[in-house]
């Protein structure tokens, strides 16, 4: 069986990730998305939070887990047998840091992990969490970025008064 893990903080999750792990579910068995954890971060969405919303958007797809994680990618695969990390890319600035990473996962794991790129969708090439982060604090227009039950969630965050 292919598992494969595509992770990332997901803060929140946008179409341009929604895009990539439709894409990665066909591909493989079963494609665990890993919710990324780093205890040095500051998050606009806690870690269940952001846990909860990717497990909604993919309740009904059969061949798709999503759990959460801390520290190193490649202990998390081994405890869950996935030998396939998929990465989204994006336009040039993605490059350099996914190779880096690409390279260190390979060697950490005896080559026992390979990671495959998936080219971003055209619309959304530029988009990422932070940008979402930036427009929705200056109460921009979400949805060509969120599915809408996401943008909602952004929404009950900055009336509730979670973000400054
Ligand atoms: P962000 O950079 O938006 O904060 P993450 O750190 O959660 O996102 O990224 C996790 C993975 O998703 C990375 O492989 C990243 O390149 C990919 N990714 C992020 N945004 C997009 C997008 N708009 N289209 C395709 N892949 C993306």
């Amino acid at each position: 069986m292919r598992v494969a893990v595509y992770s990332g903080s997901f803060d929140p999750i946008t179409k341009g990730h929604v895009d990539i792990i439709k894409r990665a579910a066909k591909l493989t068995d079963k494609l665990i998305v890993a919710v990324l954890n780093n205890v040095n971060k500051k998050y606009m969405f806690s870690l269940d939070e952001r846990e909860e919303m990717v497990s909604e958007l993919f309740k009904d797809v059969s061949n798709i887990e999503v759990k959460s994680f801390e520290g190193l990618l490649v202990n998390f695969m081994r405890e869950n047998r996935a030998n396939l990390i998929i990465r989204g890319l994006r336009a040039v600035s993605d490059y350099e840091y996914e190779l880096t990473m690409a390279f260190a996962n390979s060697e950490i794991s005896d080559e026992e992990i390979e990671t495959i790129f998936l080219p971003a969708a055209k619309q959304y090439m530029y988009l990422s969490s932070t940008v979402v982060r930036e427009v929705a604090l200056n109460r921009g227009k979400l949805s060509p970025y969120l599915d809408k039950y996401v943008e909602e969630k952004v929404l009950a965050k900055l009336s509730s008064g979670g973000v400054k």
